[in-house]
């Protein structure tokens, strides 16, 4: 990309709402937000509805929040306008028909007048002379067209209000050249082309009419889109000929796929919950069906890993840095380090860099992700400061945030059960007694450290004769019911000398070896 180039960058992110947005097309619109800022440029979120059949309730709020969940930040878009407004095409939908008509004024596009069984027919006659079934230069000839039929038929089926719809005419055989940032020049003849169509029959646009239109007219200087546009991109270079719009005709960059983590193939829905990694940003439950599909969101990545992450899916820095953040990817991000081969989606490298983004919170940064949920499971009358202590205890053991509170539970109430399989394994006849010899020491020493409470332990065993070892482990299970947890003396430190005590009592009660 040549910085000296005098066009103001603006790229643009152009989902259709026919679903959960997938984690692809986060990316996508990861790397148009990365180019626009670090070049100054704007972002422009544009919805792509013109095809109602496909249209889902809900996708595009999900598509906006996403965005912004993963730190996107869009300048022109359906929320916040811009000098282009409307960014919706369905709303945008009178703005498409002269430019298809133009194109008839100018011999480069026609009206076509077939039904569906004419298309069947030409189809199946064309598969059985071995010959590709498309409509193009050559079949065109053969159907019902303002090619083929004469200009008194044609406006009488205009007039009477016949069907129809505008496609392209396309060269016979002509190289249709372009150059892709990422994959380098790319070239395609047009006998391996069809005439698509530019306008339906309901007066909508297709996708390569409108999305050639509003890129022109929102001024539009790059196009950075997944590789399954690729095909369509020389029919758009043919328009942007054809419109006289080649001078401003944006710069392409088609990028890699995500693969599945096993073998080849593209990452697809069902991929995620089968193993075990969403595969969208935010939870989404399918308006019709009513299934559920698990998001990063609530899985519960940071959303800075996340953008971190799919940075990287595609995209190689020149070191062999791994961890940035938002600024730092602006900074770092080039179209020319993205590689041309699909990139493999990693599951145990996406635990990683959520384990780093973890690891490098403070405890008061992690509190505020985590607060909400400690309230929802302890109260929402629970102390701040004691719920913090807790989690610096907690927390080193975790990659997700989301495991810390309902890990505390031991810390909000004494324990329901224990474990069955330990104290099978640690208790003897006569560990019961030996908890009523801790409860008592701890009782009558005033510990309220964790170093207190080590000392008072190691003496009380001694008293009772017991290798601190063996006592250790019972008295984790009778605090917290679980055979593992955080440090044990710091354990006791936060619950303090009289729930200590209680617990051993209460413990040493239930259990029977
Ligand atoms: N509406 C297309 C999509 O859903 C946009 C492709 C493009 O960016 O041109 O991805």
């Amino acid at each position: 990309m040549s910085m000296s180039d005098s066009r103001p960058v603006r790229v643009r992110f152009a989902p259709s709402p026919t679903g959960p947005l997938h984690i692809g097309g986060v990316r996508t619109a990861l790397y148009n937000y990365l180019l626009a800022r670090q070049l100054g440029g704007t972002m422009i979120l544009r919805i792509e509805d013109t095809d109602q059949t496909r249209y889902v309730p809900g996708a595009e709020a999900y598509i906006l929040e996403s965005l912004k969940w993963v730190g996107i930040e869009i300048d022109e878009g359906p929320e916040n306008g811009g000098p282009h407004a409307p960014y919706r095409q369905s709303e945008r939908k009178p703005m498409y028909r002269q430019y298809a008509e133009a194109l008839i004024e100018k011999g480069l596009a026609y009206y076509a007048f077939d039904t569906e069984e004419d298309l069947d027919a030409m189809r199946k006659r064309l598969e059985a002379s071995k010959m590709q079934p498309a409509y193009d230069a050559v079949s065109r000839m053969g159907m019902k067209n303002s090619l083929t039929l004469g200009q008194d038929e044609v406006k009488a089926r205009l007039e009477s209000g016949d069907p129809y719809v505008i496609r392209i005419k396309l060269p016979r055989k002509e190289e249709v050249r372009f150059h892709d940032e990422i994959r380098g020049w790319v070239v395609v003849n047009s006998s391996t082309m069809d005439d698509k169509v530019l306008l339906k029959s309901d007066g909508m646009p297709t996708y390569h009419l409108a999305n050639v239109v509003d890129d022109y007219l929102m001024g539009i200087s790059h196009v950075i889109r997944g590789e399954e546009w690729l095909p369509s991109a020389p029919l758009h270079v043919m328009l942007y000929r054809y419109l006289g719009w080649e001078e401003v005709m944006p710069k392409f960059a088609h990028l890699p796929l995500l693969l599945k983590p096993e073998g080849n193939g593209k990452l697809s829905k069902r991929d995620g919950d089968r193993l075990g990694f969403p595969v969208f940003p935010l939870q989404w439950t399918d308006p019709k069906s009513g299934e559920t599909s698990s998001g990063y969101r609530e899985s519960g990545y940071f959303p800075e890993a996340v953008a971190n992450m799919l940075a990287l899916l595609g995209w190689h820095p020149s070191d062999n840095r791994e961890l940035f953040s938002m600024a730092e990817l602006i900074e770092a991000f080039s179209l020319e380090k993205v590689s041309k081969s699909g990139a493999k989606f990693d599951v145990n490298k996406a635990h990683w860099f959520n384990q780093q983004y973890l690891s490098n919170t403070s405890d008061e940064q992690l509190m505020e992700v985590v607060w909400a949920q400690f309230q929802e499971l302890y109260g929402n009358d629970i102390d701040r400061e004691y719920a913090l202590k807790v989690l610096a205890l907690l927390r080193e053991k975790f990659q997700f945030a989301k495991d810390i509170a309902p890990a505390a539970h031991f810390f909000y109430g004494r324990p329901a059960s224990y474990d069955e399989a330990a104290i099978a394994k640690k208790w003897k006849e006569d560990t019961n007694a030996s908890l009523l010899g801790l409860a008592e020491a701890f009782a009558a020493a005033s510990a309220s450290d964790a170093e207190g409470f080590e000392a008072c332990f190691r003496a009380a065993c001694e008293a009772l004769g017991k290798k601190t070892g063996e006592l250790m482990q019972p008295m984790r299970i009778a605090l917290s019911g679980e055979a593992m947890g955080p440090p044990i003396f710091e354990l006791l430190a936060l619950l303090g000398a009289a729930e200590v005590v209680d617990r051993l009592k209460l413990a040493a009660e239930k259990i029977s070896a």
